[in-house]
């Protein structure tokens, strides 16, 4: 989808008035009435339809045509637009460069403020994957499931800020928070690759000691990455040093199943070294020492309570995570459908490890499936069915 800054300096203040009476009404229904975007708005009725008219030629509202009402829903364009706005009004974003990233539940940005410095935008896309599929199974959205991917994006992009700011704050290396507005976060610009396209290293064993002690130092922290993986660990061009990105899915030492995801990012490096660079080692952290020496090398900031107090609740930490955990679930389901299907497929296990040339793509572990409802949402911008 393409982002046009300049687009974002040229809409007219009606034309704002009745997007946002579009974004309100979604709150509570999955198409807002025509007649109820009127009142929102309040401008004129015929003024109204027209201005629909031209938001939906530029695709940031679609129209749908319902058995029982007409109306109107916000689309991810028209989303991304008011996000835009936002950080653009703030002065804390400029222009929009090219994209650099399509990850499975993201879009990512190069941006740039008034005088040219560079930053990366975020764009979170929750409820891009199979998303119909997880509605019909789980039904904690409640009231809010009229403007579920909508405000499941939106919880995304607020923890992540909400993790990003405290682990920087506390001299983790992760990129520089810049602003956040409803599902984006903009951030500092890393000049690195991820450790995914690292083919050769002259001493794996340093790096792979840097990264456990990272997720020692993460854990006596009270905090477990949870995503800990080759994709989501940008290796410094200048010094090589690794800086970790993409929190969403962060977790405290004091969830239930700490010690599970603790071990999973622990293996997750183990295994990239064996198979990689054909390194391994005896020595790798154990989430019950590792929690029972406790804080001493830390600063003594338990950061899980930390981001706690920062106004990230816990309620919403519980609304995303077990989104989260159903779209994992969908996600082996539609695995095993496709395995089932594709019948005696090879054992994918170190296929992409000798040449490098799938490492351009940082997404290739999106199943098929998801990458065709990537480019449906893009032309028809409905994640959702429409209910009557
Ligand atoms: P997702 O949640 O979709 O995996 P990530 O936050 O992991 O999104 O970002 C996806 C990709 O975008 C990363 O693998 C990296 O290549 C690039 N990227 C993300 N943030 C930055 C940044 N601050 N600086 C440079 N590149 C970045
Ligand atoms: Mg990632």
């Amino acid at each position: 989808m393409k982002l046009d800054a300049t687009d974002l300096r040229y809409i007219t203040s009606e034309e704002f008035r009745v997007l946002t009476a579009v974004e309100m009404g979604s709150k509570n229904h999955e198409v807002v009435p025509t007649p109820l975007i009127v009142q929102i708005s309040s401008l004129r009725n015929g003024g109204v339809n027209k201005i629909l008219g031209s938001l939906a030629k530029r695709n940031l509202v679609a129209k749908v045509q319902n058995s029982k009402y007409d109306g109107y829903r916000l689309t991810y364009g028209g989303y991304d637009y008011l996000a835009m706005r936002a950080l653009s009004k703030r002065d804390s974003m400029y222009s929009v460069g090219n994209q650099i990233g399509v990850g499975k539940e993201s879009d990512i940005y190069i941006v740039a403020d008034s005088e040219g410095n560079e930053m990366v935008l975020k764009l979170h896309r929750l409820g891009r994957v199979s998303f119909r599929a997880i509605k019909s199974k789980r039904d904690y959205l409640g009231k809010r499931k009229s403007a579920s991917w909508m405000y499941m994006s939106r919880l995304s992009a607020q923890k992540e800020w909400a993790f990003m700011k405290v682990l920087h704050e506390h001299g983790f290396p992760v990129p520089r928070p810049v602003d956040q507005a409803r599902h984006c976060i903009l951030m500092g610009f890393i000049d690195a690759y991820p450790l995914r396209q690292v083919s050769e290293l002259p001493s794996p064993g340093k790096l792979y000691s840097t990264l456990m002690d990272l997720i020692v130092r993460f854990a006596r922290s009270g905090l477990i990455h949870g995503d800990f993986n080759e994709f989501n660990i940008l290796i410094l061009r200048e010094s090589g040093e690794p800086v970790v990105i993409d929190f969403p899915q962060m977790v405290s030492t004091s969830h239930i199943n700490a010690e599970w995801y603790f071990n999973r990012d622990v293996e997750c490096i183990r295994t990239f070294f064996r198979r990689r660079f054909r390194y391994e080692s005896a020595f790798y952290p154990r989430f019950r020492t590792t929690m029972k020496e406790g804080n001493e090398d830390g600063d003594g900031f338990q950061l899980d309570v930390v981001v706690a107090a920062s106004g990230f609740k816990k309620s919403d930490q519980k609304i995303l995570e077990e989104y989260m955990e159903a779209v994992r679930e969908q996600e082996g389901e539609d695995q095993d459908e496709s395995e089932s299907e594709e019948d005696g497929s090879e054992d994918e296990e170190d296929e992409d490890e000798e040449d490098g040339k799938d490492v351009e793509e940082h997404n290739e572990d999106v199943p098929e499936n998801a990458k065709e409802d990537v480019s449906q949402a893009n032309v028809d911008e409905s994640p959702e069915e429409s209910t009557p």
